[in-house]
């Protein structure tokens, strides 16, 4: 078949030990998978993953491919010199550069990769002779090593490798590799980062999803899904369990004490996430708390929802200002979507003033007092499933009964 190559750089994955086949045939699965329907096939050297692909894959599903898959600190499509020599290595230089990747204006630089310590001539002597090709085709071009216009990359490893673009990878650790775990979405700015940041240590996500239908509307839901949509390349594809509790928002409003409402909604919300996770096999909770943001995220309230569930809870966000959040959101193009302004949950339920400094002991039998097990149970049972994979979304499928077996 006609195909095109990418070079891909590992990061993290290199310094594993006696696990590093688990992270990279993981980081092969995953990159396969997005290049779907294509056919591709994956080399592995060190450090480096050669992906080759059908040619008919369009370069911007590559692209996409390769900029959202953790594991991958950068990328180039490639050439392949035909043999591992020095005049192949001039030949195909001469090759691209007759094709005109650069412009005539500003500076270069050529960067030579000699892992291959055999090869007979050193990085220096590989650079000049190239770049006197550069001069040839770019005469008005000048060198500038620290901050080049442009960058000829050879790579001398069992084969030779030459490439004009080289593009930075997001890192992190193959989506897979450390467990799974239940994100809970909600449609504000943080909880999407949160979830990006836990895949990018190598954690498959589920979403859960707290609607309170009519308080909430259907234009809060429709948000979430496209948040979910929008992280889902990220995290290898996820599903949305979008549990009503509008009953449970309702019992707690009616019967608890108006100040403590969000805390008890939130150790509602820990025990039904729980329940979920343990159908579905997550074993950690990961939410888009920050230390002080407001007053259900102060050191006092999460003790208290911590005591709510044995589920160890991820706050990948605990030390991050919103300046810093929001900086990550606009990466990963969940901010726009984030700001639109339809009412989360929580919010419409707020109290005025609702307790900041909150005593674990007593709240937990406040909680108890609540008696909220019939009602997390049935919203359990009716919460709906949509999957988000690289080929859409799968509308919602109900009732939560069992986990099914085999999935991701
Ligand atoms: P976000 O910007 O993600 O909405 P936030 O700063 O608005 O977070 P809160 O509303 O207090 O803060 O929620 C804190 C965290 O609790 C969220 O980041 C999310 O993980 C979870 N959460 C809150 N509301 C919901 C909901 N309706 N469904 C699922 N998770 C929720
Ligand atoms: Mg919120």
């Amino acid at each position: 078949m006609d195909e095109r190559l990418y070079l891909v750089k590992e990061g993290e994955i290199a310094l594993k030990g006696g696990n590093r086949i688990m992270f990279e045939r993981k980081l092969r699965g995953n990159i396969r998978s997005k290049l779907k329907p294509y056919q591709s096939r994956m080399d592995k050297s060190k450090g480096r993953v050669y992906v080759s692909v059908e040619d008919s894959c369009p370069r911007e599903q590559a692209e996409k491919a390769l900029s959202t898959t953790f594991g991958i600190t950068g990328w180039a499509e490639s050439e392949r010199c035909r043999e591992k020599s020095m005049e192949a290595i001039m030949e195909k230089t001469e090759e691209i550069l007759s094709r005109n990747p650069f412009s005539s204006q500003g500076s270069f630089k050529i960067d030579v990769r000699r892992e291959d310590k055999s090869f007979p001539l050193d990085s220096h002597a590989v650079a000049c002779a190239l770049a006197d090709i550069v001069e040839k085709y770019y005469p008005s071009l000048r060198v500038d090593l620290k901050n080049p216009d442009y960058t000829l990359t050879v790579e001398i490893r069992n084969q030779c490798f030459v490439y004009t673009d080289s593009r930075k990878g997001i890192g992190g650790l193959p989506v897979g590799t450390a467990g799974r775990g239940m994100l809970l979405l909600s449609g504000g700015i943080d909880s999407p980062v949160a979830g990006y940041t836990m895949a990018k240590r190598g954690l498959k996500l589920d979403c859960c999803y707290f609607h309170a239908y009519p308080y909430t509307s259907e234009m809060a839901l429709e948000k979430v899904k496209k948040l979910a949509s929008l992280i889902s390349p990220y995290l290898q594809g996820t599903r949305l369990f979008v549990v009503p509790f509008t009953k449970g928002q309702e019992y707690i409003r009616d019967h608890g004490v108006e100040e403590e409402a969000t805390l008890m909604f939130r150790a509602a919300m820990m025990k039904t996430a729980e329940k979920l996770s343990l159908l579905y096999h997550d074993i950690a909770l990961v939410t888009g708390e920050a230390v002080s943001q407001v007053a259900s995220q102060t050191l006092d309230a999460m003790t208290f929802t911590d005591s709510m569930t044995d589920m160890l809870i991820l706050r990948p966000l605990c030390g991050m200002d919103k300046e810093e959040i929001i900086k990550v959101a606009k990466d990963i193009d969940t901010y726009d979507t984030s700001i639109l302004p339809y009412e989360d949950c929580c919010v419409v339920f707020s109290p005025k003033h609702p307790v900041t400094r909150p005593d674990k002991k007593i709240m937990k039998e406040h909680f108890e007092a609540l008696h909220m097990d019939a009602l997390i149970n049935e919203a359990v049972e009716n919460t709906v499933i949509y999957t988000f994979s690289d080929q859409g979304i799968e509308e919602g499928k109900s009732g939560v009964r069992k986990a099914e077996d085999g999935e991701n």
